[in-house]
């Protein structure tokens, strides 16, 4: 096993997952999300504001057909009512009349709740227009970062990977597989460095009968770690 191969490709794999943490946690990335949602709150705003001064318009309309109606029978009652001589019909058509305009005020009253309504959600509905491009462009803003942020990184890891081909090259078939199944085992890191008395892989002190072992194996020769069962690199 060539330690020093593996660790060069260790290195390598070490910084291709860095880079995969710094992917997942581009600061771009919550920045876009908030503008994202500051749109979207925004046009949501605006369309509840319009779906409410739709309903209060269709209010309105209809409020105005009830009343066309109603004026069209009262004109109706009142040309009756010159026509009849009789005080009992006379009396029962002005009562008539006046249930008619009781309605009448009704509507009115209505009609004016609704357009108080309708002038009410005009004004969300145009708040909410009016904060729409700066919002949108903010969020144009956040695209461009992102897009830069993510951009740069494809590019250091692009990098990343060509070197890991060279340096999986020099590496045997039985040793890559080997490295890769101890890579999964030990949470991407398959072989560690002896660092003063500590495993770079688990940061333990190593006893000093096992450093001594370590240390009188040849040069170049993988050990393992004690403690994590690592591979240990004794001298890089
Ligand atoms: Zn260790």
């Amino acid at each position: 096993m060539d330690g020093r191969a593996l660790l060069a490709l260790q290195d390598i794999d070490a910084a291709l997952d860095q880079l995969r943490h710094r992917r997942a946690r581009l600061p771009e990335l919550a920045g876009r999300a908030a503008a994202a949602s500051t749109v979207r709150t925004l046009r949501d705003e605006r369309s509840a504001a319009q779906a409410l001064v739709a309903a209060a318009e269709a209010e309105i309309a209809a409020a105005e057909q009830v009343a066309l109606d109603l004026a069209a029978k009262r004109a109706r009652l009142e040309g009756q009512l010159k026509t009849i001589i009789s005080p009992r019909e006379a009396e029962a058509l002005m009562h008539e009349i006046a249930v008619l305009d009781a309605r009448r005020d009704e509507l009115d009253d209505t009609e004016l709740e609704a357009l108080g309504r309708q002038e009410e959600a005009e004004d969300a509905a145009a708040i909410a227009e009016r904060g729409l491009p700066a919002a949108e462009a903010a969020l144009a803003d956040a695209d461009a970062a992102l897009a830069a942020a993510t951009a740069a990184l494809d590019g250091e890891q692009d990098e990343r990977l060509g070197e890991r081909s060279v340096a999986a090259a020099a590496v045997t078939g039985r040793d890559l597989e080997e490295y890769e199944r101890a890579r999964k085992q030990f949470d991407g890191v398959a072989i560690a460095r002896l660092d003063g008395m500590r495993c770079s892989g688990c940061h333990l002190d190593l006893a000093r009968a096992d450093l001594d072992a370590l240390r009188a194996l040849p040069d170049g020769e993988v050990g393992e770690c004690p403690q994590c069962g690592r591979y240990l690199m004794v001298r890089t």
